[in-house]
This record gives structure tokens, C-alpha cells and sequence, in this order.
């Protein structure tokens, strides 16, 4: 049946209260109106489940509606009662409802009062169901959520998989509408293949949500990220949020910390019980909390439309996933904020995870997650990637600086020859591989399989082994971007030439690409908090800044800059700002003694740089640190002073000599002095101790790994220098 505009906007007013549609939502009434399969694809808050609504209210029969979980079923049942007025025209059917309750339900329907029956996927596959709906009308099947159909989504269930043949056992002529809020060309695809839609029309609206800000953030350590973290929630303050994480036990772990430092939080995972969950997603609600830490279960069902930052502490295994939970943040269209932090290594924690899952969920995984690392690498506009993951095209013009990389650009590199290089060898291979292939490839990576398939005896084998894997991982993922070379997703991603990039290889041309940020050594430096660890500093003018300082402060005083203030102290200088010798003995590294003799010059360049760059500064902000573990600092401090081996502090602290030593580290480059002569006199040579004291007497850095670079030919190991720096930093640093 077919019904006029005016029509529609009439009933739309009686039966929503709205004037107006939204973006393509009357094209898709009518779409269904008229009996064709139709496919919509709409973030989430464009106004998805009025396009089913609507038409099942005007049509003859009972429109079955399809959804994955009971508890949104009845929200939405009691919605669209709310709207007319008419308990009877919307109700649920599933393993929730009484014998007594399933008659009534039915009697309503064969009463032809009941527009909407919203079914979970199980309650279809019963025989006696499928019976009764073939004896009554129904004028068409919603599948909502619909990338639950494909296993390339992020959420599959395998039940979905299912409905095309429930659908046949009712009637195959009923309509079929499909709807989802996030799916790649791929899972699009599936969906469609799966429901066996015919000339399905297809309305999929824009991803784009501008109001945004995406930044992805090096994880370089737990207490670094943290502590960033709390910063950009002081510089919110009473503002709603959520932060993503991984474990539960992180969820407790960091909300602890955020509480001690004043941040009204909890939190939230699978493992509380049913009444604590709904108490925190009330408070939250009812802003008593601002600000939860979760596992993913949290979010589902939840409408807050104003929460202001969305954190990801661990990066989640998929761009769905992400594009989902980021998607949380400013539903109201004011500012959302989205923050990951990413290290390679949390990729490989999750690897681990599906080590025990069959082979094809493990490569279907491993393919999700290098979308997510090439995300998280990119230097291109945060928002182009991910619209193009979702099969849209975007120019980076159009995101107003609302990601990092369009507001901070890396540099760039013309590499039009090198591009023709790729090109060429993604045809000399007939198009027949994916990204770590041809990269391994391209470097000459002397691999069994490049022996097999005689490879490594081709011409362009190794062609590009200079620049590296990085390098070439970053070309080719971004001349996918660039539209010169494509992922083919029906076939296991292997990448193929576009017209475009058969033009490039023929006539050449010129592309550059901004060089990636090397992000496997920020996992490296996990452990050992001073390390160096670029990209520290919040403000990194500031932080160069500084550097300059201390180099002529260390002239002065006739010492190594390093030995003055070390690197982590001076990102935090960067970062929180200190203008007052109180200030400065807040900042890591940082002990009385030594600000006394260096800090005046910083302070004054700190504050002069704040006036002429109109800075405001992080209110008072202390990072404060949970207790349980200053105990364990504090234990470690006692223990050394009473002069215990390290081996016993270590067993009564519940640690390895290993993880010890990092905490040592920590307390020494905090500022603090440990006198461990007792211990190292008894396990070191003399030789041994004055060799790696001399070196870092003359060294250019503090870095371990350095040292053992230079003096492990003298068959000095690491445990030794660790060990040695700790004297030397205790004795001459602090
Ligand atoms: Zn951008």
C-alpha cells in the first residue's frame, strides 16, 4: 500500500508527536510500505527503530520485530505503548512470559490489534509459534540488530543465523527489513546474503558523528596513563564519563584511584551482582556518580545523553567496538571527548585470549585487531579512518581539527616512487596477498613460504628492506586511504589495484604520507618508569622548553643534564605546570634537595610561559597514589634500611627479584635514596660495581638499556647495572 507524504507526516504527528523526519527515515517508510526488502543502516540516535514502528502501526497485520535482548524489548514495547495510548498494540513474546500471559499475547493478535510483536530469535525457532504465525497476518519481519548475522561483526549470534528459515517455515513472500547501527561493507553483505533479501533497497546514512574529538594517546605505563587519565577528568570536573578497560580487576584498580583523588566513580563489570550493576547505572543516571570504569557490559541499554569523555584504557578488539563505545559520548550533540590509549602489547594480550579458539574465529579475530592497530597508528585524520572502515568516504577538510592528527600533523614524506613499488608488486603477485604478506615481501623477509613459492628469487624481493616493516605497513595502509590500492573483503582481505592506482603505476605522480609514530618501543619501556619515554609531556613546546633549560643549567653546574632533572620529571614539569617550590616537590623525581639546587631557573621559565601563552593550570592537581601501594613502597624503603637481602624483601612483598628491582627504580627515580651498598658488596665484584658506576658518571643518559649496550662485552648483565644505577642515582642524583 502506498501512502502520500502529507499522509505520513500526519501520521507521524499523531503517533510520535514530530513534525519532521529524520535524514532518510521517510524514504524508508515508504520503502517498506510498499513490500521491498530494505536494508538500514543508522548509527545509533539517528532514529532507527521509528522506521519499523511507523509502518507496522499502518499496516494490515502484525509486523514481527526481531531483537537480541529481552531487557531493551520491553523498553521498547512500553515506549510505543506510551506513545499511543493502547496497551494492546505493542507486545513481547519469550521465555520471560507465563503460559497464561503467551495465550493472552496471542488472543491480541489474532484480534488484529496488535501492530508489533517483538520475538527474540529463540522464541522463532519454536515449532508451535512458527505455526501460529502462519495462521494469522503479518505484514513484515524486522531484523534489529542485524550484524549479530554475521560473524564479521561484533557481536555474532549464531541464532541469527537461523531466521531466513524461520521466515521460509511462515510464508516466503513477507518483506524483510534489516536494521543495524554499525556495519562494514562486509557484515552489510552478510546480512544481506543471510536474510536471502531480493532487490533489497539499501539506505545507509552517515557515520560521521562531528561532534567527536578523537585522540589516541601512547600507553607508555600504567602509572604514566593513569595519571593522565585523572588529568583529563580534573580538567572536566563534574562532567559525565566512562572509561573502558580490559579486566575486572582494573575496574576496581583505577576506580580506586580516581575516588582517592577526589573523582565520584565505581565500578562496573559482569561480575557484580544484578543489584549492585542497576545501583551504579542509576547512580550514574542520576549523576550521584560521574564518572564509571568498565568492562564492555557496561553501555547496553544505557541513554545518558551527556557524557562528555569516553576513555579507553585498553584498546577494544575491534573498530566496531570502538566506534559502539565512543558512540556513548555526546548523544546530546555537545562535545564528546574519546581518548585511547594504545600499546602494541595490549594487542598481543588480546591475541593471547584466543589462543585456545578454533583456527578460523583466531584468523577472523587477528583481522579485526589489525584494523584496530592501524587506527591506532595512523597519522591520517582519525575520523577519515574510521569512516572509511564503515565503506564511507570523507575529506579530512570536513572534521574541523576534531582529531588529534588533524590538530597536531605529523610530518610528512614524498614517497610517489615507492608507492609505485607497492603497486607494481601487489601485480607481479596477482593481487593474491594480504598487507603482512607483501610487507614481509617487500623487505625481503627470508620466510619458508617465500622459499616455497620461489619467491625470494624474484627481482623486487626485498626491494624496499631499507625503510622497514614500519615504513611499508604505513605506505600501504595508507594508499588504501588514498584509494590507489583496496582491501577485497569477500576475499580474506587480500589487497588488490584500483583504476586509480593502475593510473599511479603507469604515469607516476607524487603522495606523501606522514611518517608513524613508532609505537612497539612505548610498550618496551613498560617496566622501568625512567626510561625516556617520548611523548610524555602534555605540552610538548614546554617540554623542549625545559630541555634547553636544563642543558645550560647542567653546563653551569658542570654536570650531565641528566643527572639534573630527568626526562619523566620534565614531562611532568610539561605537564602539570609547577610554578612554586611547593609545586615542584610535587613532581616526580623531584626531591627537596634537588630543587633546592636546580628548580629556580625552571619555575621562572614555567611561569613566563604560562603568561605569554595564556595558560590555565591544572587546579592544584596531585596525583595521589592508592595506598596499598606506597605500603609496598614503604616496606621496600624499611626493608633496605634495616639492611634484609632483597631476595627476602622481595618474598614478603609478594614480588620477583625482578619486579623488586623495578620498584626500586621507581622509589630512586622518584627522588628518594635507597642504600643497597650492604647487598652490593656482598654479590658484585668491586671491579664490576666501579666499571658501570664510572660509565654512568660519564654517560649521556640514564637509559639501562644503553648502558648494557656498551658494557655488555665485559660480560656485565643487566641485573648488575640495574642494580649499580640505583647506588648511583641514590648517591649523585638525588
Ligand atoms: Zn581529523
Amino acid at each position: 500500500m502506498s501512502y502520500s507524504s502529507s499522509d505520513l507526516h500526519e501520521a507521524l504527528k499523531k503517533y510520535f508527536g514530530f513534525d519532521s523526519f529524520k535524514d532518510r527515515q521517510e524514504e524508508i517508510v515508504q520503502s517498506i510500505l510498499t513490500g521491498h526488502d530494505t536494508l538500514v543502516i543508522m548509527p545509533t540516535g539517528g532514529g532507527k527503530s521509528l522506521c519499523y514502528q511507523l509502518p507496522a502501526i499502518l499496516s494490515e497485520g502484525t509486523a514481527i520485530i526481531i531483537s537480541p535482548l529481552i531487557a531493551l524489548m520491553k523498553n521498547q514495547v512500553d515506549s510505543i505503548r506510551s506513545y499511543s495510548g493502547e496497551d494492546k498494540i505493542a507486545h513481547f513474546l519469550n521465555s520471560s512470559l507465563s503460559k497464561t500471559q503467551v495465550r493472552e499475547v496471542k488472543v491480541d493478535i489474532v484480534g488484529g490489534e496488535t501492530k508489533l510483536l517483538f520475538v527474540a530469535p529463540e522464541t522463532l525457532t519454536k515449532e508451535e509459534n512458527i505455526a501460529f504465525f502462519k495462521s494469522v497476518p503479518v505484514s513484515f519481519v524486522a531484523v534489529d540488530e542485524a550484524h549479530c548475522i554475521s560473524e564479521w561483526g561484533h557481536d555474532f549470534r549464531p541464532e541469527y543465523r537461523r531466521i531466513r528459515e524461520m521466515i521460509h517455515g511462515i510464508n516466503d513472500q513477507i518483506p524483510v527489513i534489516a536494521l543495524t547501527a554499525t556495519a562494514t561493507p562486509k557484515v552489510k553483505s552478510d546480512i544481506a546474503k543471510n536474510l536471502a533479501m531480493s532487490n533489497q533497497n539499501v539506505f545507509v546514512s552517515s557515520f560521521n558523528r562531528g561532534n567527536l574529538y578523537y585522540e589516541v594517546r601512547p600507553k607508555i605505563n600504567k602509572d604514566q596513563t593513569i595519571r593522565e587519565i585523572v588529568q583529563i577528568i580534573k580538567k572536566q570536573p563534574d562532567e559525565s564519563g566512562i572509561i573502558y578497560v580490559q579486566s575486572r580487576k582494573s575496574t576496581e584498580e583505577i576506580s580506586q584511584v580516581l575516588q582517592v583523588n577526589g573523582i565520584k566513580s565505581a565500578p562496573y563489570h559482569a561480575g557484580l551482582d544484578a543489584k549492585t550493576r542497576s545501583r551504579v547505572q542509576d547512580n550514574f543516571l542520576m549523576e550521584e556518580i560521574d564518572v564509571i570504569v568498565a568492562t564492555i557490559a557496561f553501555g547496553m541499554g544505557i541513554d545518558k545523553p551527556d557524557v562528555r569523555f569516553v576513555i579507553h584504557y585498553n584498546i577494544p578488539k575491534s573498530i566496531e567496538n570502538y566506534y559502539q563505545e565512543t558512540g556513548r559520548g555526546g548523544r546530546d550533540g555537545l562535545v564528546g571527548k574519546c581518548f585511547a590509549f594504545y600499546a602494541y602489547k595490549d594487542i598481543l594480550r588480546l591475541e593471547k585470549f584466543l589462543k585456545d579458539k578454533p583456527l578460523s574465529e583466531r584468523e577472523l579475530s587477528a583481522q579485526l585487531m589489525e584494523e584496530v592497530v592501524a587506527y591506532s597508528e595512523t597519522s591520517q585524520c582519525r575520523r577519515k579512518f574510521l569512516l572509511h572502515y564503515f565503506g564511507e568516504e570523507f575529506a579530512s577538510e570536513n572534521c574541523n581539527k576534531n582529531c588529534d592528527n588533524c590538530q597536531r600533523p605529523k610530518a610528512t614524506q614524498e614517497v610517489g616512487t615507492e608507492l609505485r613499488h607497492a603497486i607494481g608488486i601487489v601485480k607481479e603477485l596477482n593481487q593474491n596477498y594480504g598487507i603482512k604478506f607483501l610487507v614481509e615481501y617487500i623487505t625481503g623477509r627470508n620466510t619458508q613460504e617465500m622459499k616455497n613459492y620461489k619467491f625470494d628469487i624474484k627481482k623486487s624481493f626485498g626491494i624496499g628492506k631499507e625503510q622497514g616493516a614500519l615504513f611499508w605497513h604505513s605506505l600501504l595502509r595508507q594508499s588504501l586511504l588514498g584509494n590507489y590500492l583496496r582491501k577485497d573483503i569477500e576475499q580474506y582481505g587480500l589487497i588488490k589495484v584500483t583504476p586509480g592506482g593502475a593510473e599511479f603505476l603507469e604515469k607516476g605522480g607524487e603522495f606523501s604520507i606522514s611518517i608513524n609514530h613508532d609505537y612497539s618501543k612505548e610498550g618496551a619501556a613498560d617496566a622501568v618508569t625512567s626510561t625516556a619515554a617520548k611523548g610524555g609531556a602534555l605540552d610538548d613546546t614546554l617540554f623542549k622548553i625545559l630541555k634547553d633549560v636544563r642543558l645550560s643549567e647542567a653546563k653551569k653546574h658542570g654536570v650531565k643534564p641528566w643527572i639534573v632533572f630527568m626526562d619523566p620529571s620534565l614531562q611532568d614539569m610539561a605537564t602539570y605546570y609547577p610554578t612554586s617550590m611547593d609545586d615542584m616537590l610535587n613532581i616526580s623525581g623531584v626531591s627537596k634537595g634537588k630543587a633546592n639546587r636546580y628548580a629556580a631557573p625552571f619555575i621562572e621559565e614555567i611561569k613566563e610561559y604560562i603568561e605569554v601563552n595564556n595558560i590555565e593550570k591544572p587546579t592544584d592537581f596531585v596525583m595521589k597514589q592508592v595506598a596499598d601501594k606506597s605500603k609496598a613502597k614503604v616496606a621496600i624503603i624499611q626493608g633496605i634500611d634495616r639492611k634484609i637481602p632483597l631476595e627476602d624483601i622481595a618474598t614478603s612483598s609478594n614480588m620477583s627479584l625482578e619486579e623488586l628491582m623495578d620498584e626500586m627504580n621507581i622509589i630512586v627515580s622518584s627522588g628518594t635514596k635507597l642504600n643497597i651498598n650492604y647487598y652490593l658488596e656482598d654479590q658484585l665484584d668491586e671491579d664490576v660495581i666501579e666499571e658501570i658506576y664510572d660509565y654512568f658518571g660519564e654517560a649521556d643518559s640514564e637509559s639501562i638499556e644503553d648502558a648494557f649496550a656498551e658494557l655488555k662485552e665485559e660480560d656485565i648483565t643487566m641485573d648488575e647495572i640495574q642494580l649499580v644505577r640505583i647506588k648511583f642515582l641514590s648517591d649523585v642524583v638525588n
